[in-house]
């Protein structure tokens, strides 16, 4: 079977898409797309390709089954420029390939996050990991973006005077901070970036990789769109319950009294998947 050309990809390919303050996401290749997931499912049956609806209905059938194996026939590679707090968290995912320009034979150029005023908040009580609701005044939020931007100054311009001393810069970059950017190549299959999405797109991701993560999906969707509609149907909209939150279903559906059930934070928990199930 020839190569699967997607015109929607084409027209997408090298187009940065802007993430943060300075960072940005880009398709740099890609490889296969809706056509190949059918194409390699109905190998095992010699069987051509068929309907509109009867692929996509396919694809469907594949995604909520986890018949996983035709997804890992579509790659994607991305050109990603991302701070390296967020390039720090992104590292866990193993099953991608990358390759991250070099702070030992490059110059590290003077790029830096700095948090919208909007996105500097206090820590969550009740998340240990998240951020609270709770607004800043404005003034300590400039005091703040301000620190912030000093700090990276200073670092920066420690790092650009040991490079221009002749320190090898292996070593002149070792102060630098997490809020530089960086930059990398990212291959990943089609299954695996799922992965990656679902668990970087959920709510109890960090926001700054949350919104990689929501370009990564918008460019995958020019790639394999019925692909990307099945994964949010049944993935990224779905929620999986345990058997005592089935129960507790089971009850509600019943007319049963709700204090019966689910109390405390399994309650909690359980009431936080239904609203997941209503906001999208
Ligand atoms: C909200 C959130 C908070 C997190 N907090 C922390 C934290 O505080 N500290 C921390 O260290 N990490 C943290 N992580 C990272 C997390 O623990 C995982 O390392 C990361 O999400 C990668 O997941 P993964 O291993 O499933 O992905 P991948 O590495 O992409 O692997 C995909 C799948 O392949 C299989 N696989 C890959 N490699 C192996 C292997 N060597 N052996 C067996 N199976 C393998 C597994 O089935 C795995 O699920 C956090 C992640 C999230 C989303």
């Amino acid at each position: 079977m020839a190569h699967c050309l997607v015109p929607e990809a084409e027209a997408i390919l090298d187009k940065e898409f802007p993430v943060l303050d300075k960072g940005f996401v880009r398709l740099v290749d890609y490889m296969g797309g809706d056509e190949r997931v059918v194409q390699s499912a109905r190998v095992s049956y010699g069987e051509g390709t068929k309907s509109y609806r009867e692929d996509a209905g396919l694809i469907d059938y594949l995604l909520r089954n986890s018949h996983t194996s035709p997804f890992e026939q579509v790659v994607l590679t991305f050109h990603v420029k991302l701070p390296i707090f967020i390039a720090r968290q992104w590292v866990r995912h193993r099953t991608a390939r990358l390759n991250e320009i070099s702070g030992r034979y490059s110059v590290m150029k003077d790029d830096f996050y700095v948090p919208a005023p909007g996105d500097v908040s206090l820590q969550s009580t009740d998340n240990k990991q998240g951020r609270s609701d709770e607004t800043l005044d404005a003034d300590t939020v400039e005091k703040i973006r301000v620190a912030f931007v000093e700090g990276q100054k200073a670092a920066y311009a420690a790092y650009s005077s040991f490079v221009d001393e002749g320190i090898a810069r292996e070593l002149a970059r070792i102060n630098l901070p997490l809020s530089l950017y960086t930059e990398w190549y990212w291959q990943i299959d089609l299954h695996n970036l799922f992965h990656f999405l679902r668990l970087r797109m959920d709510a109890h991701a960090q926001k700054e990789i949350r919104l990689y993560a929501e370009a990564l999906f918008e460019i995958t969707k020019k790639v394999a769109p019925r692909c990307c509609e099945s994964f949010r149907r049944h993935i990224l909209g779905g929620v999986r319950f345990t058997s005592e939150e089935l129960d507790e279903i089971k009850r509600r559906l019943d007319g049963e009294d709700k204090t019966d059930g689910l109390s405390g934070k399994a309650l909690e928990r359980f009431e936080e998947k239904l609203m997941k199930g209503r906001q999208l």
